[in-house]
């Protein structure tokens, strides 16, 4: 998921977000950057040595990101694969492997991101006072 559906799951679910809860909602996905490889933040085994220091609002912002992938990549609501890649429209994994010219395998993968996208921007289009209060 993106930043701001990540920032949303975690207002739904804590009523007194600290600023080190939001970071660390945000924080697995510091990967996109390549800073770091994205197993780092989201797989658990390296998460926990890498947790280990952390201030626990941190840590507990970097599990609700990790919950919201969980449901978003792998499953959700009792199917599989999660949301995002559940609701790939058939036609746009070919869309995308045409348009960014990249393998059909990597084409799917990368379809899933147009969902979340997708997501996010109805997020922000019909919610957009969340982020204030
Ligand atoms: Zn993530």
């Amino acid at each position: 998921m993106f930043f701001h559906t990540h920032y949303y799951h975690l207002k739904q679910h804590v009523s007194d977000v600290s600023p080190l809860m939001a970071f660390g909602c945000v924080l697995p996905d510091l990967s996109l950057t390549k800073i770091i490889n994205f197993d780092e933040l989201h797989k658990e085994k390296l998460l926990s040595e890498f947790i280990k220091n952390l201030d626990s609002d941190i840590e507990k912002g970097i599990r609700y990101h990790n919950t919201l992938d969980y449901y978003s990549h792998i499953r959700y609501q009792n199917n599989e694969p999660g949301f995002a890649y559940l609701n790939i429209p058939n036609k746009l994994p070919l869309l995308v492997e045409k348009s960014l010219g990249i393998e059909k395998k990597v084409a799917h993968v990368v379809a899933h991101n147009f969902i979340e996208a997708g997501l996010e921007f109805q997020l922000l289009n019909k919610i957009q006072s969340y982020l204030w209060n």
